[in-house]
């Protein structure tokens, strides 16, 4: 079934009789060439390209849950590639020129809206640190402009520029970015990949992993053995509790964030924009609520759930920043389980058990990846070889103490 503004019109007009369902719901098969676990953002998109770059169709895609019961369908929606590192910034530009193709290529309405992201700066210093950030991104095809204060009044007038702690003096802007639907962004990729064979498997859990010889032959799951060739983990903030059956221990920890909505409002916010003086950050959904979130809560967790003095100190960040949100409702809240990587940026690569691959350490900024990272991680699972743009989010970037410190705290995953 293709999706086209003639095919709405159509079913508009025979009563929307004709719509099918987006997937199968076939039952496992005793074995595949490749088996991804995790049926989240980066699952799907792995799938989706192996399928539709790399002619891999002997796929399926293991779920414990249901799509879109992770992160992906928990995030606030954002996506960009405004990042100061080369192991990062073609990776994340490399993800943004897909984003800007995806519906085409899904044929499905993620609604991505390139609406712009504005990143706050308070001090000289911080604006130094933003121009060269700037920089950075266009030497990579990135696009990138810095606001000063009275262009920044023009855009958003009700942000408080004058506050006597945070004074607001500019912004480093990315154009280009914007927020994508996530549900839609679920959907569009699995829809993609069952379309050209993939089976998609929900309530199937992987509880281990058969490896013989050092080499992993399939997977134990909730609804039998799944024989398998290769076998990609792609199940984001349980990546330590999976590949745990396995024997590994990663150089990660699983940390809470929560996010918001407001009641819904008039159109206030231009895209998105990024308190530099605190974790806050907020736009606004089609329906009209502001979307925003802060920091992570302060402890590891499995837990889908937050707490209360996160929600406090989300909510002063969101006073210093626009005190009109104080006026404001909140609709709702909830959580959803980071995998926060010592360094703060991600890993895909192969592990010392052939046939077995890792995608993870998202931390909270894996929605804006899901599009590049499930491309490479398909490349790395049909050739063997990292993509170019990922050849730098390797395991053993620990042992050589080559870090990918983007936010420059260190290994502490709960400052990332
Ligand atoms: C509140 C919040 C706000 C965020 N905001 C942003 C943002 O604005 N921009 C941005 O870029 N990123 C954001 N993120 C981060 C982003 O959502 C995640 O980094 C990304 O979604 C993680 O990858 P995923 O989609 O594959 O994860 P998930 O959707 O979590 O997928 C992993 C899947 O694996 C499954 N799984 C786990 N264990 C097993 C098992 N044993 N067997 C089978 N399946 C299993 C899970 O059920 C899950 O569906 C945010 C996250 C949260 C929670």
């Amino acid at each position: 079934m293709k999706f086209s503004g003639f095919r709405v019109v159509k079913e508009a007009l025979t009563g929307h009789k004709g719509w099918g369902a987006l997937w199968r719901n076939p039952e496992p098969k005793p074995d595949y060439d490749i088996v991804i676990i995790g049926g989240g953002g980066h699952g799907l998109a792995t799938a989706f390209y192996l399928a539709k770059t790399f002619g891999k169709a002997r796929v399926a895609v293991l779920e414990k849950g249901w799509l879109g019961s992770g992160n992906i369908g928990r995030n606030t929606t954002i996506i960009r590639s405004n990042y100061l590192l080369p192991g990062n910034e073609p990776f994340y530009e490399f993800s943004m020129k897909l984003w800007e193709n995806l519906e085409q290529e899904t044929n499905f309405n993620s609604m991505v809206s390139q609406r712009g992201i504005i990143n706050l700066f308070h001090t000289d210093g911080q604006r130094d640190a933003f121009r060269r950030r700037g920089n950075a991104m266009m030497l990579a095809g990135a696009d990138a402009r810095l606001l000063d204060q009275s262009e920044l009044r023009k855009m958003a007038p009700f942000l408080n520029f004058d506050n006597a702690r945070f004074p607001i003096k500019g912004g480093l802007m990315q154009s280009r970015a914007g927020t994508a639907r996530h549900d839609g962004v679920v959907w569009g990729y699995a829809r993609g990949a069952d379309m050209r064979g993939v089976d998609i498997i929900q309530n199937c859990e992987v509880t281990g992993f058969r490896i013989e010889n050092g080499a992993v032959k399939g997977v134990e799951t909730s609804r039998g053995y799944i024989g398998a060739g290769k076998v990609g983990v792609a199940v984001a903030g349980n990546s330590s509790r999976v590949m745990a059956k396995a024997g590994m221990r990663l150089p990660m920890e699983s940390h809470v964030l929560q996010a918001f909505v407001s009641e819904g409002l008039k159109p206030t916010i231009p895209g998105v924009i990024t308190f530099g003086a605190g974790h806050f950050y907020v736009s606004q959904s089609d329906k009209g609520g502001l979307v925003f979130g802060g920091d992570i809560d302060g402890y590891n967790s499995y837990a889908q759930r937050g707490n209360l003095p996160v929600v406090e100190d989300v909510l002063e960040g969101g006073m210093a920043l626009m005190p009109m949100i104080g006026r404001g409702r909140l609709l709702r809240s909830w959580g959803g389980v980071m995998d926060m990587s010592m360094d703060g940026s991600p890993i895909i690569d192969r592990t010392d058990i052939e046939g077995l691959y890792f995608n993870g350490g998202w931390c909270y900024g894996g929605f804006k990846a899901a599009p590049a990272s499930g491309y490479a991680f398909a490349h790395l699972l049909a050739t063997d070889r990292p993509h170019e743009t990922a050849s730098a989010y390797r395991f053993d970037r620990f042992a050589r103490g080559h870090i990918i410190d983007e936010k420059g705290v260190g290994a502490q995953p709960n400052l990332h």
